[in-house]
Formats: C-alpha cells, sequence, structure tokens
C-alpha cells in the first residue's frame, strides 16, 4: 500500500450506486442523450475514475468546465465525446482541438480566432453554440446568434455540434424563470432549425431541468448533482431510487481524558462541563472539512452521533465523547451511513450556510478516495 492509502481519512465512493444512478436518469429521460458533467474533480467524487465509471455505465458525453480537465480526461485514455462548457481563451484553442475537446463557441470575436487556429494547424473543430436565455453568463443573446452561427456555417473548420443553454432557477419546480428559459430556447432552436435542418444536439436540462421540467430534456440531459444522488430540490417519485455514493471517513486517532471545565482547541470556544471523554479526529480544514462545522457539525462513532467540541484545525479535530465509549482506530463518519444513523450532506451543507456542491468540491486529494464497484465487491479499490 501507498502511504497515501494508509491515510487515517479518507472518501469511499460506492460505483454500484452510481451505475443505478445512471440508469435511473436514463430511463426518466428515455431517447435523450445523456451528458455527465464531471467539472471540479467530478464534484469532489475524483475525476478520472468517475470518467472510468461513467464509459462503462454507457453515458454519451461528459462535461468539463475548462480545458485542463478535458486533457486530464484524454491523458487518461478516456474516448468519449468531452464538452467544454466554459469560455475558452485565445491560448486554449490549439489545444482544445489536439485533444479532440469539444467546445463552446459563443461569439464572433472567439469563433474567427478559433478558425484561425484551425487553418494554422491543419485541423477542425467540433464545437457547441451557448445560447443566452436567463443565466447572463457565457451565451451568445438569440438575436446575435444567427450571425454567429452563419459565420461558422462559412468556415469549413467548423463542425457545429449542438446548441445550447443554461437554466438558473431550475431546482425550483414552480420557477417562471424556467419556463421563460424553456421557452425562448425553443424558440430559438425551433426558427434555427427552419434554416438548417443538419441534425443538432439541442440541450438545456441541468439536474433540476431533468427532475421537474421534462419539456426541457430535448435531446441531451447534462445532470451533475442528480448523478452523484442529490436532489437540486424536492424529491420525486420516479427517481426515489436515487442515492449518494460518497462518504467520508476517519479512524479515531487519539484518546484521552479531559478535567472539568478545560478548553478544547484553538480559542477555546468549547469547554468541558465535567471530567469526560474526548477523542482526536484527524481530518480537518486543510483536507476541506469546512471550518463553519465547528461545535456546530456531528460524526457518527459506534453508531452514535456525537457534535464537534471546539475549533476544526487544519489538520483535526475533538469530540467530547462523554461517558461513552471509543477506541483508537475506530471508525468515525462525518458523511455517509453507519449503525442505523446517517450524517445527510444536505444538512451539512445547511450548517455551512451552502450548498451540497460547494462542500463536495472542497474536499482536496490528500484524502485518498476508495471506491467500491461490481468487479470487487467486497473490497474498495483505491484508484
Ligand atoms: C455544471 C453544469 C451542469 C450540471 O449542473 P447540475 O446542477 O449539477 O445538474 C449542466 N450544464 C452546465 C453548462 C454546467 O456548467
Amino acid at each position: 500500500m501507498t502511504p497515501i492509502l494508509k491515510h487515517p481519512a479518507w472518501i469511499e465512493i460506492d460505483l454500484l450506486q452510481f451505475q443505478r444512478n445512471i440508469a435511473l436518469i436514463k430511463q426518466h429521460s428515455p431517447g435523450t442523450k445523456l451528458c455527465l458533467p464531471i467539472k471540479a474533480n467530478a464534484y469532489g467524487h475524483g475525476l478520472i475514475p468517475i470518467a472510468k465509471a461513467a464509459a462503462k455505465a454507457e453515458v454519451d458525453y461528459l462535461g468539463v468546465a475548462c480545458l485542463q480537465e478535458g486533457i486530464l480526461l484524454r491523458e487518461a485514455g478516456i474516448g468519449l465525446p468531452i464538452l467544454v462548457f466554459g469560455a475558452i481563451h485565445e491560448n486554449q484553442m490549439k489545444d482544445l482541438i489536439e485533444n479532440e475537446l469539444e467546445f463552446t463557441v459563443a461569439s464572433l470575436y472567439k469563433a474567427k480566432l478559433v478558425a484561425k487556429q484551425c487553418q494554422d494547424i491543419q485541423k477542425k473543430c467540433k464545437i457547441h453554440v451557448e445560447i443566452e436565455t436567463g443565466m447572463q453568463r457565457t451565451g451568445v443573446r438569440p438575436e446575435t446568434a444567427f450571425s454567429l452561427l452563419n459565420y461558422i456555417h462559412s468556415e469549413k473548420c467548423f463542425e457545429l455540434k449542438g446548441i445550447y443553454s443554461h437554466l438558473s432557477t431550475a431546482d425550483d419546480p414552480q420557477s417562471q424563470t424556467a419556463f421563460q428559459q424553456i421557452q425562448i430556447f425553443q424558440q430559438f432552436s425551433s426558427a434555427y432549425k427552419k434554416a438548417h435542418t443538419a441534425p443538432l444536439l439541442y440541450h438545456l436540462a441541468n439536474s433540476g431541468g431533468l427532475c421537474y421540467f421534462p419539456e426541457a430534456h430535448l435531446d441531451m440531459v447534462r445532470p451533475g448533482l442528480l448523478s452523484f444522488g442529490y436532489f437540486p430540490g424536492p424529491k420525486i417519485q420516479n427517481l426515489e431510487g436515487i442515492k449518494p455514493i460518497l462518504s467520508v471517513k476517519a479512524k479515531v486517532a487519539y484518546f484521552k481524558v479531559v478535567g472539568k471545565n478545560q478548553g478544547i482547541s484553538y480559542g477555546h470556544t468549547y469547554k468541558t462541563k465535567q471530567e469526560t471523554r474526548v477523542v482526536t479526529v484527524p481530518i480537518g480544514y486543510g483536507d476541506g472539512l469546512r471550518r463553519d462545522l465547528s461545535n456546530r457539525g456531528e460524526v457518527l462513532i459506534r453508531g452514535k452521533r456525537y457534535q464537534i467540541s471546539g475549533t476544526i484545525c487544519m489538520d483535526q479535530f475533538m469530540v467530547d465523547i462523554q461517558h461513552n465509549e471509543a477506541y483508537v482506530g475506530d471508525e468515525v463518519v462525518l458523511i455517509g451511513k453507519q449503525g442505523n444513523e446517517e450524517i445527510l450532506l444536505e444538512d451539512m451543507a445547511s450548517l455551512c450556510k451552502t450548498i451540497p456542491y460547494e462542500i463536495l468540491c472542497q474536499f482536496n486529494n490528500r484524502l485518498p478516495r476508495f471506491y467500491y464497484d461490481a468487479d470487487n465487491p467486497s473490497s474498495f479499490n483505491a484508484v
């Protein structure tokens, strides 16, 4: 075992459940392609292992935010189509093209730079055009999109693969804004389809769109959060089998008895009420565990729920377990199940006044990740 795998805090990923989540999503949007967004280290789940599992589950596309994520995938031998969502920069164009990454073009200025680059290296490129429908982030306005698309058609170097947009409020099933965005997108697509009949992928739905707005499914869906097992808003019946695949765990590193009225950790924000037992857990904000969880977050040890005692340090924190038992080496669960108890990522996120997405992508690579899958059902395989 390499030293990292002996590290006393880690992440476990259940790839069997991941396959189930993907299968349920496919059932829910039959006849549409599936693009799996795996930006930000696959929402903290590990870019390459998740990409490999996605290929096994036969997703059609992978989605990333930027060039470097795309290159990491290509270097790992991932052959699936990869779409880079983020705006591209001039100095990245050559690498995007040479790594066969599909990327987003949303202005005439960038399109011309890409065309020049293609000419310089004598290569073609595959692109998607992003239409602005209400996010005000990186899309081209529908009025301007026609002239951009005309230019794209006039240049032989472009292979236009898709036209897409992004929903800003689809986590709310009642959102009028989401309805409006869908309408704007549909109006644009039907006008465009009249002029250009070549088959293109029209895509719009993130997890919220997939769950709550069936009319947004179109030719391809792009659910990120949902694939990893979390609903962006209320759960829906059809997708009840969708479950989280990530747990965060550690081993008790130290045990001691502490007297009455003693301050624990930096700043002494926690004081013992009586003589008590205290354990130290070797994971901290240096691993991505939010410091907002100091004196608020919970952990499971021997099937019991405890609150974190005192401030979270960079590499560890303490837990007052009162008169209860725990031994050095015992498993501590920070996210996930133990016995009959479970700590939900959603609860952790609301304690930190943030969303599950942010908590997930903050866990960094000091924590090894172990993957449980069908080929190795009795143990977690580190990747
Ligand atoms: C991140 C992202 C998604 C996925 O969003 P979720 O809310 O995680 O489903 C889809 N499309 C684009 C363009 C994105 O950037």
